[in-house]
């Protein structure tokens, strides 16, 4: 079998030794002649199971003890609404800053749940000659202005990371799908960070949620029991049947991640990854970036061919050498190679050395 390359933004890539780990335990998890699937949440075995999954997040992410994790239904947008729900009440404000496709998403579903004056948006990227740069605004005022900020450190629509901290008196929200693990933070400046699982944790269906202690003290609105953080520590998770096959999974890939050195190890391959692809981008004259050089994404890099009309020929031809879901955004158009952790510092040659055939072949 030829390998295959799988750029895609999410569902992405899950770590080959993880799957095969996986398939070979399917059908009898550990020892009890059944699949991880088929087993009660609540069982011992599977109890265990988060317990160990708990233990390792934390290490590799140095999760300090006033902060809860909790493993939660409906992915990255769902969080858009559980955020607001179980921190605004009905008359506190919230700041967004938007950065790309994926914080402006946030902030609109916080308008729709709540009203137009409640949530304040920020536009921090300011487009010159076609490059996008993010300009963080000074953030200073009262303390209590806010609940709390809103931010996208990774907009994977858009390839634009943002790697500066944000300094500013309100507990700090970070929607970290695309990014989270792919290098070290220090959590204890987040009031709450969340991740949809399905690029660099696991399998979709699953989110997590890293959360301050004391952020579970402002007033909630009204809201289903299952996006409600406070009964989610409460029953650890278990409020309702929680989407067991994806916890085993990403429980999986923690321990492939702690095996391979954790995340400081992987954030230098990454940095190697995406220094390929962009070295490469910046020295051709067929294709091209649009985002300023201290804000591009280290998992997304988004690149468009000078040539647009070699689009589906470019598509086509990446396909056929196995390196596949490089299509860019339909919002935004032209390519996007999605390098998260699972993907090997070898499938990102392979792309460069295609791409770079791809240019100079004779059309
Ligand atoms: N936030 C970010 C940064 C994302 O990349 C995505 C999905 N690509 C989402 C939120 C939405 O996630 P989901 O589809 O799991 O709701």
């Amino acid at each position: 079998m030829s390998t295959t390359y799988n750029f895609c933004a999410g569902p992405a890539m899950i770590p080959q030794a993880v799957m095969q780990k996986a398939q070979s335990e399917l059908l009898d998890w550990n020892g009890l002649g059944t699949s991880v699937m088929e087993i009660s949440h609540r069982s011992k075995e599977f109890i265990a199971l988060t317990d160990q999954a708990e233990v390792d997040l934390r290490e590799l992410m140095s999760i300090p003890s006033n902060y809860h994790l909790l493993f939660m239904h409906g992915g990255g947008r769902g969080q858009f609404s559980a955020v607001v729900n179980n921190f605004l009440g009905d008359k506190g404000k919230a700041l967004y800053l938007i950065s790309g496709s994926w914080s402006k998403a946030a902030a609109e579903e916080a308008v729709k749940l709540t009203s137009d004056e409640q949530i304040e948006r920020l536009n921090i990227v300011e487009n010159n000659n076609c490059i996008n740069t993010v300009v963080m605004p000074q953030l200073s005022g009262n303390n209590d202005e806010y609940r709390y900020l809103h931010y996208c450190p990774n907009e994977t629509v858009d390839g634009i990371e943002i790697f500066e901290d944000i300094d500013c008196p309100w507990p700090i929200i970070a929607d970290m799908s695309s990014n989270i693990m792919s290098r070290e933070i220090d959590v204890s400046k987040y009031g709450l960070i969340y991740a949809g699982a399905q690029k660099n944790i696991g399998p979709s269906g699953l989110s997590i949620v890293i959360v301050r202690d004391d952020m579970l003290r402002l007033p909630a609105l009204p809201q289903s029991s299952i996006m409600d953080y406070r009964l989610g520590v409460k029953h650890g998770s278990m409020y309702n049947t929680p989407p067991t096959f994806a916890w085993y999974l990403a429980a999986e890939v923690f321990t492939w991640l702690k095996s391979i050195g954790g995340v400081n190890a992987l954030a230098q391959v990454n940095l190697d990854k995406a220094k390929l692809l962009y070295d490469f981008i910046d020295s051709s004259d067929f294709y091209h970036n649009t985002v300023a050089v201290k804000n591009r994404s280290v998992m997304n890099v988004t690149f468009y061919l000078k040539d647009e009309t070699l689009n589906a020929e470019f598509l086509a031809e990446a396909a056929e050498a196995g390196l596949v879901a490089l299509k860019g955004h339909r919002s935004v158009g032209g390519m996007r190679a999605s390098i998260y952790n699972a993907m090997p510092l070898e499938g990102v040659v392979s792309l460069v050395s295609f791409m770079d055939k791809f240019a100079s072949s004779e059309r």
